[in-house]
């Protein structure tokens, strides 16, 4: 689908091998400069790409989709003109990047001059408008060390787990973009010897390594979205850092589930890329026949994807230490089940919803995608670099998600999405 040819394209928009925005690549995102409003762009290398030049010029003319939506704030309106559209507008800008002087883009350097960009000079706001947030908690494994810590090694997993894709509403108001920084969440908590509980700033300030789908093409209230539907209504991916004050979650989870420990912030990188970008490595999922899972839960092809993921602490001033590797494959439900079961009751779903994975974590300590199972409740602290421990995130820490998948030569990857814990207010 994608030409390979790209050597012709380096010598006129230089990237390189290794970086997660090849040619193959084209995520979608939003950026402003000084001189521009808001708008859709397209990145190779460390280049950004404005797709509303690109439409005025013409270039997207044969498409049939209208240029307003290239000069939008948001994503949405594109993502729900639905794939067979966006897939015409990312394959032409495959080709117009992918092929040699013949292009009409590669020789015209007026064109060139007002449409791309240096990364470093423009700024990349919040890609989508998120109607809706929901946030799942498929990784088997995390879900197995959560339940060996707070409940029973033995029973880790509860009656449900392995049955549906366990989820909860969440809050869609305060997803950011990367290099937001926000304040220490205050609330009440319970201390482990209190005898009421105590108000303040949380204490045990954590994040969750997840990633998220984006819905492109909505459905209708009453409809169902099936497994075999799932991807025409998924645009794309984007790494996702789900904050978590666990000593406020802990005390007020019970019984409808997480709320003020989670609600305060989530993270997201600014680059969506596309499903059809992640092809290349997709890979099978894990046995679900004990327990079989239902009909309606069940799925033909791989729906699993390779993405390797890293968490990485930057202290204020000093240098990142790598504290988790994981992979977007630990997960026991896939996106096209966690889908199909959101929607099963008739709940339709818009352009710009959120859905995030949960935690994602791996079947080793290294692996693991919270400061909470990395420090084993607080008992076992992490070193960093510069000699310092952490059991939970301090204030002034940075913690940074980086993800890419790499297969036969192509690494396609989603950036990154950083965050700072400032001082609560
Ligand atoms: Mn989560």
């Amino acid at each position: 689908m994608i030409p390979a040819n790209n050597i012709a394209l380096k010598s006129w928009l230089p990237y390189s091998e290794d970086s997660d925005f090849p040619v193959q690549n084209i995520p979608f995102g939003i950026f402003q400069t000084s001189d521009k409003s808001p708008r859709l762009c397209t990145r190779i290398g460390d280049t950004v790409i404005d797709l509303l030049e690109l439409a005025e010029a013409g270039l997207f003319r044969h498409l049939s989709v209208e240029i307003e939506v290239f000069e939008e704030p948001f994503l949405n309106k594109f993502m729900a003109l639905g794939k067979k559209s966006t897939n015409a507008v990312r394959n032409q800008l495959s080709s117009l990047f992918a092929l040699d002087q013949d292009s009409s883009l590669s020789g015209d350097a007026d064109l060139q001059k007002v449409a791309f960009h240096q990364i470093s000079e423009v700024e990349m706001l919040l890609p989508v408008k998120v109607g809706d947030y929901t946030d799942f908690y498929s990784s088997r494994e995390h879900a197995t060390n959560i339940g060996t810590m707070f409940r029973d090694p033995e029973n880790a997993l509860l009656p449900n787990w392995l049955h549906l894709p366990v989820g909860y509403h969440g809050r869609a108001s305060s997803i950011v973009v990367s290099g937001t920084n926000f304040h220490r969440p205050k609330g009440q908590m319970m201390p482990a010897d209190a005898k009421a509980p105590v108000y303040g700033p949380c204490k045990l300030m954590d994040f969750e390594l997840e990633m998220g789908f984006v819905i492109g093409q909505p459905s209708e209230l009453g409809s169902s979205i099936s497994t075999e539907e799932a991807e025409d209504h998924i645009f794309g991916l984007c790494l996702f850092n789900d904050w978590s004050a666990r000593d406020i979650q802990k005390w007020e989870y019970v019984p409808l589930g997480p709320f003020l420990g989670k609600s305060f912030a989530s993270s997201i990188s600014p680059w969506i890329v596309t499903l059809e970008a992640l092809d290349h490595f997709r890979i099978s999922g894990p046995e679900q026949t004990n327990p079989e899972t239902l009909p309606y839960l069940k799925y033909s092809g791989n729906k699993r994807y390779d993405i390797k993921l890293e968490v990485l602490i930057q202290p204020e001033g000093g240098e990142e230490t790598s504290i988790s590797k994981s992979n977007f494959q630990y997960m026991y439900w896939n996106m096209c089940q966690q889908l199909a079961h959101h929607t099963v009751n008739g709940c339709n779903v818009n352009a710009g919803d959120m859905c995030a994975s949960g935690t994602i974590s791996g079947p080793t300590p290294e692996s693991y995608g919270s400061m909470l199972e990395l420090s084993w409740k607080g008992t076992k602290p992490l070193k960093l670099k510069d000699g310092s421990e952490r059991k939970f995130l301090q204030d002034h820490d940075t913690l940074i998600l980086r993800g890419y998948g790499e297969k036969d030569g192509v690494r396609i990857g989603f950036g990154e999405v950083t965050g700072k814990v400032l001082p609560a207010k």
